[in-house]
């Protein structure tokens, strides 16, 4: 699933590309990934403007003219691909958008991911977006601590609970736990404010890099030109078991937490 720095990449990619054309037409080819909205037609958004593309968590906001919101989730294999030309499967394509001089194409082969069309006061109020917890980079490493501290299950769960912090996922809460150098099952509650602190920097420091190499695709990502990012090749844990671990050369252990594979380093990471 795409996580902070994909989604990211993706909607710098698609405000570059799009902001200020006129919509002309949007067609919706399978209904199955709209959710309810205060419109249900896509075609309120014809003669609309693209104002500009934010994100929330691994949410996707497209702020139109005429107080209209368009927000979507990727969920697990969603694609926005710009004037696309990358062989994806026609089949797997569920919706696009007609811009005056772009196309964005939207293809889902599990149909998992979302869209809904809003007005633009009602965005707050999206189920999804309303239960959301605080981006990594709009607090401060206190608040971060603050937050975390209270919680007794173990810190990798808290990491990949959006309603706690979000746009975290399976990579970037391994990475960063490694490099903060803290066990994955380690409880909140037990770990020091100081280390505590040192994660939330240590969070930031692999989510920055990771939006500078556009992503990391791995189960196939790929951004809003259809390349795939370079993040990958970077990772020190996640998708490395049984490799030796770039600090210390001791082998990457994986184990199963909360139902989610999570990778750690037994020397560097206590
Ligand atoms: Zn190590």
């Amino acid at each position: 699933m795409p996580e902070l720095p994909e989604v990211e990449t993706i909607a710098r990619d698609l405000a570059f590309a799009l902001e200020g054309q006129k919509v002309r037409k949007m067609r919706l080819l399978d209904p199955v990934i709209r959710e309810k909205g205060d419109y249900q037609s896509p075609n309120i958004l014809e003669r609309k403007r693209l104002l500009g593309i934010e994100r929330r968590g691994k949410n996707l906001i497209f702020h139109f003219s005429g107080n209209i919101a368009m927000v979507c989730h990727l969920m697990m294999t969603g694609r926005m691909i710009l004037d696309s030309e990358h062989g994806l499967k026609k089949r797997y394509l569920r919706f696009f958008i007609e811009f005056e001089r772009s196309r964005l194409d939207y293809f889902d082969v599990r149909k998992f991911g979302r869209i809904s069309f809003l007005k633009e006061e009602n965005v707050k109020n999206h189920p999804r977006l309303k239960k959301l917890g605080r981006e990594p980079f709009s607090i401060n490493s206190e608040q971060f601590a603050r937050i975390v501290k209270k919680r007794s299950k173990a810190i990798k769960l808290i990491l990949l609970d959006q309603e706690i912090i979000c746009g975290l996922g399976n990579i970037y809460a391994d990475e960063s736990l490694f490099d903060a150098g803290i066990r994955p099952t380690l409880r909140p509650d037990r770990i020091s404010v100081s280390r505590l602190k040192h994660l939330h920097k240590s969070i930031k420091k692999i989510l920055k890099k990771a939006i500078r190499k556009r992503g990391s695709s791995v189960d196939d990502y790929i951004d809003g030109f259809g390349r795939a990012g370079r993040f990958q090749n970077m990772l020190s844990v996640y998708g490395r078991t049984g490799k030796a671990c770039k600090k210390c050369q001791t082998l990457i252990k994986r184990m199963v937490l909360g139902g989610r594979s999570t990778h750690f380093c037994p020397k560097c990471q206590k």
